[in-house]
């Protein structure tokens, strides 16, 4: 935290908590002492399009919200990487979701590029909700130097209606923080992108049933899968409108119960007996 003013660009996808992250932060910084710039942009409908954030952080007034080239470049989604490009310098830290995005896709000379598989350990450890903690957790630490304990109490403060509601949330949360502000970030040698969006309409069938899973109605709540009787369904590598995995299918396990499509709140999912 030394230049006079830190330019800062967060981005992701709509309901991925690209903006919680940002009242976090610009909420710790103002706590730290700094005049602080926050903008919001986000498109007409939220689900599925690229939500940014630009901050601005300074010990002297900021004069002008808008810049053009940013000190640090956060980006946890690959369907957002066309909207930042232009704010990367060769001087920018950049720190990426190394489980959705290739590290070729950042081709800029004498970049500074970190990453976190923030989506595979959020699916394998902390629960889907949990990416946006993984991503302040690292920024804390590694891009701004903020002590861990004060992070985490501005965190609570600001989620603590939803971590009231949802205690395993919090716990969850708390975990996930504490994990990625000693995480070792990939330099050199980032994970291979396990996860990534579709916007097809995926299809499986065998000869008695046929599935169709909608990738971009669905926000991972997984109900279905709670309410299959026969466990046919799993989260797989797929990712649905709010950036988290959707269910994958095991076709050959599928009774055609019919609680999958019964109970989707967003008619993500329909599974049908094939004609005869
Ligand atoms: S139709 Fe029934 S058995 Fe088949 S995947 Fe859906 S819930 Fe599971
Ligand atoms: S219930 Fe619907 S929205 Fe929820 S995970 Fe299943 S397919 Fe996606």
């Amino acid at each position: 935290m030394k230049k006079e003013v830190t330019k800062i660009v967060l981005a992701g996808e709509g309901g991925q908590g690209i903006q919680t992250i940002a009242k976090v932060l610009s909420t710790a910084l103002v706590s730290a002492g700094y005049f602080v710039s926050y903008i919001p942009q986000f498109g007409p409908e939220q689900r599925g399009t690229p939500s940014v954030s630009f901050i601005q952080f300074s010990k002297s007034e900021i004069t002008y919200p808008k810049f053009d080239t940013a000190d640090i470049v956060m980006v946890l989604r690959r369907r957002a990487i066309n909207t930042i490009m232009s704010y990367i310098g060769a001087n920018t830290q950049v720190l990426f979701d190394s489980s959705t995005i290739a590290r070729q896709k950042f081709s800029i000379n004498n970049s500074k590029i970190f990453a976190i598989p923030a989506t595979k350990l959020a699916e394998e450890q902390f629960g889907n909700k949990n990416q946006n903690i993984l991503a302040l957790g690292v920024l804390a630490k590694n891009f701004l130097d903020y002590p861990e304990n004060a992070m985490w109490e501005i965190i609570s403060s600001q989620l603590g209606k939803k971590f009231a509601k949802n205690p395993d949330l919090a716990i969850k949360a708390k975990a996930a923080f504490d994990f990625a502000y000693n995480f070792q970030l990939e330099t050199k040698k980032f994970s291979k992108p396990e996860y990534d969006t579709c916007e097809e309409i995926i299809v499986k069938k065998n000869s008695d049933r046929l599935a169709v899973i909608i990738p971009k109605y669905c926000k991972g709540c997984g109900i279905c899968i709670e309410k299959c009787p026969v466990q046919a369904l799993s989260f797989g590598k797929t990712l649905g409108v709010y950036g988290t995995p959707t269910p994958d299918i095991d076709i050959e396990k599928c009774i055609t119960c019919g609680n999958c499509f019964r109970f989707c709140p967003d008619s993500a999912i329909k599974v049908s007996p094939t004609q005869k």
